[in-house]
């Protein structure tokens, strides 16, 4: 049966974290990685989170199937979270959510529903994105193309390029957008660019698709939620792919939701019934336990604010090494000027560090990067952050 099959291509990040592994050096670093770390280098488990875990262990709950679309009381807790208490538009039954396996499958059940709906159109990624971006809506049958986003000479976002990109785009073309945190690069756009996202989507007819995979790691979860509820308040009808892996520290549970804005709440019950027809034939319903732990904490007061704290403290650690990292680069002579890493917002950097940079820091100092020069400052803490330092400003220097 599998004799002529073929070995796929590694992972790019997934192969620099085996290649870590082996790495027998004590002073190594992982930047590659997409995980928020605390100082001691951890994954943590929330406290919050271990409440909510340790509360739904002693109810002793039976494991019964979730509804097609997951639980009412989630997809309602995410509906606050991503559009607000009063939005008018949850309260008219314009919005429909579902429960899914992370932000990934939010965005893929929104891929393969959109795929059916407009066969013809292609789906637009930023230039750069988060690499399984393409991976994921080629695989539900799009044909993928980019825009432009960022410009390495000021490390930020090139947004009149973005803009134009987007008036040329023709009606119905899908238009993935990173809502805050841009991954790999940082950059976001401000809240007036959004303003004018949103006008050219809704001048040529194009179909948004918002990713927020780091909600709360910018200013806040409230504040952070700008784009998406920019584009509510426009009337347009959208997609939101979220997810709880960051923000909960929950990867492992796979925890996201698909939320999709319509005209009205006849048309939000025809849509439903469609998108469930999706999930259906494909994991059929969600699992129970991260979306329930999700919701414990966020429609419990005190939960939820032990979760806003311990949330809060995660995006100040990474603001602290983003300036300990530019301080310390500054300190060791480097000439070049590195203080967009502090401007740059969320989990990432693109450092502008070369493929020759990352490739020594690797085999000189043991510090594992993507080829992109794309690094995790949440990897960062205050033991290795000295000598991360050190090795940008040995390479970059010689
Ligand atoms: N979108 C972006 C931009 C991401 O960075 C990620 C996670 N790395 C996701 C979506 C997917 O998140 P999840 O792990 O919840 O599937």
């Amino acid at each position: 049966i599998f004799a002529n099959v073929e070995m796929a291509p590694r992972d790019p990040i997934l192969g620099l974290t085996e290649a870590f592994k082996d790495d027998t050096r004590a002073e190594k670093v992982n930047l590659g990685v997409g995980v928020y770390q605390d100082d001691n280098g951890k994954i943590p488990l929330l406290e919050c989170v271990k409440a909510a875990e340790k509360a739904r262990v002693e109810a002793g709950l039976p494991r019964g199937y979730q509804p097609i679309e997951g639980a009412a009381a989630y997809n309602a807790a995410v509906q606050n979270l991503l559009f607000g208490d009063d939005a008018e538009l949850v309260k008219s039954g314009r919005v429909i959510t579902f429960e899914t396996l992370g932000g990934t499958g939010a965005l893929k059940v929104g891929g393969d529903y959109l795929r059916r709906l407009y066969p013809e159109a292609k789906l637009y990624i930023s230039d750069p994105s988060w690499e399984n971006h393409r991976a994921v809506f080629e695989n539900a049958g799009f044909t993928v193309e980019t825009y432009a986003y960022y410009d390495p000479a000021t490390r930020g976002a090139n947004f009149p390029a973005m803009k134009a990109a987007l008036e040329a785009l023709p009606a119905h073309s899908v238009v993935v957008l990173h809502a805050c945190c841009h991954n790999p690069t940082g950059a976001d756009i401000s809240e007036s660019q959004w303003g004018e996202v949103v006008e050219a989507c809704r001048k040529n007819d194009l179909i948004p698709f918002l990713d927020i995979a780091y909600q709360g790691f910018a200013d806040g979860p409230e504040q952070d939620t700008a784009a998406v509820r920019m584009f509510a308040d426009s009337g347009m009808q959208f997609l939101v792919a979220s997810s709880f892996s960051k923000n909960f520290s929950l990867y492992g549970e796979r925890v996201g939701a698909l939320s999709i804005v319509t005209e009205n709440k006849e048309e939000a019950a025809r849509v439903l019934s469609q998108v469930k027809r999706v999930i259906r034939t494909n994991y059929s319903n969600p699992p129970t336990h991260g979306g329930a732990v999700v919701t414990a904490v966020l429609n419990s007061p005190e939960l939820r604010k032990q979760w806003e704290g311990e949330l809060a403290a995660m995006r100040q650690r990474i603001l602290d090494m983003r300036h300990s990292l530019v301080d310390k680069l500054k300190a060791a002579g480097v000439e070049q000027d590195f203080s967009f890493i502090t401007e740059q917002r969320g989990m990432f950097s693109y450092t502008g560090l070369t493929p020759e940079h990352v490739e020594r820091m690797r085999d000189e100092f043991g510090i594992y990067a993507v080829k992109s020069g794309r690094i995790c400052l949440a990897a960062l803490n205050s033991r290795n952050v000295d000598y991360v330092a050190k090795a940008i400003a040995t390479v970059v220097s010689k």
